[in-house]
């Protein structure tokens, strides 16, 4: 195990070059220091069988940079319950919440994993760079819009999940 005082001084080593600040922040840190491993798990072929069916973690877990995996488990809660209340059996309501939720949550997962992946800048004339023009950038191209797909979403509960399984489902239901 890597306790804490190992981690700060790690830390202080990784940010050495960079803004002064974040060495400051770190040296002011009372809190333990953790490190903890960051795994997603995404594009499980099976989400059901029988009577079982997985929501949330068990069937995609986000990287906790994505900060969404609590959303999707409740979003996943509340597709299913509707799906239950309006397919006929539970077995097409399975299938019908697979098809609606699988495309978002694998999307969230590749997202949360490029925040995760994202290249961090080592060389100082980059970050010089970086820093010089981050704040034009950020006054002229950041689009909270751009993200409304992850913040926004909501879960229409009123309205009847719609038409009659598509044969995907159908497939999905028998197997
Ligand atoms: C460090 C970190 C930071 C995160 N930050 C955020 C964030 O900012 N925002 C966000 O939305 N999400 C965040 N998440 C993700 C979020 O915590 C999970 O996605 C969410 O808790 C998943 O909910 P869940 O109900 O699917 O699973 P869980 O919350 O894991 O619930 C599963 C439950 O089942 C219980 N259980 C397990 N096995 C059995 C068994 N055999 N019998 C009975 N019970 C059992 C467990 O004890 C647990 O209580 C973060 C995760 C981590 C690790």
């Amino acid at each position: 195990m890597i306790v804490s005082d190992a981690w700060q001084e790690r830390m202080l080593d990784l940010f050495r070059g960079d803004l002064p600040l974040i060495s400051e922040m770190i040296r002011a840190t009372e809190s333990p220091i953790i490190g903890y491993p960051i795994y997603d798990i995404s594009t499980q072929p099976v989400w059901q069988k029988g009577h079982v069916v997985l929501v949330g973690d068990a069937i995609h877990a986000v990287s906790p940079g994505a900060g969404q995996g609590a959303s999707l488990a409740v979003e996943d809660a509340l597709v299913l319950a509707k799906c239950l209340r309006d397919r006929e059996d539970y077995a097409l309501a399975f299938a019908t919440y697979e098809r609606l939720r699988r495309a978002r949550v694998e999307h969230m997962v590749k997202y949360g994993r490029s925040l995760g992946q994202a290249k961090i800048m080592t060389n100082p004339i980059q970050v010089w760079f970086r820093d010089l023009l981050m704040p034009f950038f950020l006054k002229h191209f950041a689009n909270p819009a751009a993200l409304d797909w992850v913040y926004s979403y909501k879960v229409d509960w009123d309205t009847p999940v719609e038409g009659t399984p598509d044969p995907i489902e159908r497939e999905i239901a028998v197997n």
